[in-house]
């Protein structure tokens, strides 16, 4: 579909190789150029987004005016009131401060993106639309489905403003591990690690009329159908409360709690050890390069700490849009090794000690009280922490009757209830968890074959597990309490009016 060999004609502030052409008009126009749409997706900020500067500049050098547009799908890999609730505050937020401080309009359709976008293009007579970039499939398949249903006189570009290095510059194929693509990403880094441009207002100003949102409806209205995984409240949304766990002065990540990441970000009884940026990060609300640039400037005050950080943020997370872009199945067994996936087939009938329905497992009835915490933490808390996704997804593999089963639960519970859900990282994390996915292989065992095994002795050696297991089940009666009294205080509204 895309095309590496034609950078946009026009030279552009952005790097030419984090643009792809997705679709070259075939005919130039009779008349005026038409707006640049940029029809945003994963990367919902103004600051630091390379799609949205690539946008403006377009619209400059055409001396056309710029949208943003934005569609909210129907159903979005059964997103819930948690996540969805999370983004439309973020949007919300956004739309003010880009009407405000750009003075480009916000549009919000709702239903299908290969419908609304090409009616809304057509409509304004658009001539450039401008896309960010998602590996998930079904994006990919949007994209290519809006290619089709374009005018002719529509060209398409896709800006990566997700990853520092894009995700085609760091690499032609599918990379087998950490180890092969970070000497390429660091290759990169000198040539992408680089600072934003100031954005201004576009030099064309939009003049057509543009329906206004009812945000409020629309929020109350998600909440109502996603009811079943309701919103977590320690998570503001939005790009300024990202900025401020990034770098703000009460308990920001690099000014107040960077010294602990070393130490603690295997600790689960220590969930601020770990930066708690993902939210922001999947949505888009922050920018990873960023997250980079600032965490570089503070490396002099802790190094370990700062190039920890730095691996997971960029070579752990960019592995993780490389797997999901080059293979297909990023989300089944057929994604993982031969030898993976031989050595679970060789183990695929042995005698599970446990098995567990889905269901069994959604409510954490399981025998194992470490377990039941994690999965009442992602329940609750809407985040468990990182060293227990681990531990929680191979268990998920050792009591379900088969590696497949295991890995659609595990992606089903994971996307269901995590507020960083439905994300590269999630895919891979469980493909890594379950399928060995740039693991390798380890001595073989009863069920696990040869992925790497964890249980619950090793934890024990590793923290306090009963500590975790009291500090999940405090989560949980607190998160009750708070609901009990929400409701109860909606009543009384309810009641006096
Ligand atoms: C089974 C399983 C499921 C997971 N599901 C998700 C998910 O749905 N969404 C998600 O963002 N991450 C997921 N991860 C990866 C990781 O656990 C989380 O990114 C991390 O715990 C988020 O917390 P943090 O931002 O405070 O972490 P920090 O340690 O502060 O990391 C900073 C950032 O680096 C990136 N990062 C950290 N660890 C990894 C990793 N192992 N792989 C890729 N990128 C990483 C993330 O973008 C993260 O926000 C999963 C891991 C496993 C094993």
């Amino acid at each position: 579909m895309a095309s590496l060999s034609s950078p946009p004609s026009n030279s552009t502030c952005v790097q030419s190789g984090r643009i792809r052409v997705l679709k070259e008009r075939s005919r130039a126009s009779d008349g005026a150029v038409g707006p640049v749409v940029y029809w945003m997706f994963r990367d919902q900020r103004i600051r630091d987004n390379w799609a949205l500067i690539h946008a403006i500049d377009q619209g400059n050098k055409a001396n056309a005016p710029v949208a943003v547009a934005f569609n909210l799908f129907d159903q979005f890999l059964g997103a819930k009131a948690r996540q969805i609730g999370f983004m439309l505050r973020g949007l919300k937020q956004l739309q003010g401060d880009l009407e405000e401080t750009l003075q480009i309009p916000f549009l919000l359709f709702q239903g299908e993106a290969e419908k609304t976008i090409p009616d809304f293009l057509r409509e304004c007579g658009a001539s450039l639309l401008v896309t960010d970039f998602s590996p998930l499939r079904e994006i990919q398949r949007c994209k290519e489905e809006i290619c089709k249903r374009v005018s002719d006189l529509v060209t398409i570009h896709e800006v990566d403003a997700h990853n520092i290095v894009p995700t085609w510059v760091a690499s032609e194929k599918l990379e087998y591990s950490a180890k092969t693509i970070r000497g390429k990403i660091n290759k990169r880094l000198p040539e992408y690690l680089i600072d934003f441009p100031t954005l201004q207002p576009p030099s064309r100003k939009w003049t057509r009329a543009t329906l206004s949102t009812d945000w409020d409806g629309l929020i109350a209205n998600i909440l109502r159908k996603g009811a079943e995984v309701p919103e977590v409240e320690w998570c503001e949304p939005g790009e300024k409360a990202a900025m401020e766990v990034l770098v703000g002065s009460k308990n920001g990540f690099l000014t107040k709690r960077l010294k602990g990441y070393s130490a603690d970000r295997n600790n689960p009884l220590k969930p601020r050890g770990l930066s708690c940026l993902s939210p922001y990060l999947h949505f888009g609300q922050i920018s990873a390069q960023r997250c980079a640039l600032e965490a570089r400037r503070v490396r002099k005050v802790c190094p370990q700490a700062v190039d920890t950080f730095l691996e997971e943020l960029i070579v752990r997370r960019e592995l993780a849009d490389n797997f999901c872009f080059y293979q297909h199945h990023y989300d089944s067994l057929k994604g993982a090794w031969e030898w993976a996936r031989k050595t679970l087939m060789d183990h695929a009938s042995d005698k599970r000690e446990h098995i567990y329905t889905r269901e069994q497992l959604e409510k954490a009835q399981t025998a194992d009280p470490l377990w039941n915490a994690s999965q009442l933490e992602m329940v609750y808390h809407g985040k468990m922490h990182g060293f227990m996704r681990m531990y929680w997804a191979k268990k998920i593999l050792e009591w379900t009757t088969a590696p497949e089963e295991a890995l659609e639960i595990s992606i089903y519970l994971n996307d269901k209830y995590e507020i960083d859900g439905r994300d590269p990282n999630g895919y891979v994390g469980c493909m890594w968890s379950i399928c060995g996915v740039h693991d390798q292989g380890w001595k073989e065992r009863p069920v696990f074959g040869k992925i790497r095994y964890m249980n619950y002795a090793g934890c024990k050696r590793k923290f306090d597990v009963d500590g975790y297991i009291a500090y999940t089940k405090r989560l949980v009666g607190e998160t009750k309490k708070r609901k009990a009294e929400s409701l109860q205080s909606q009543k009384v509204k309810e009641l006096r009016s």
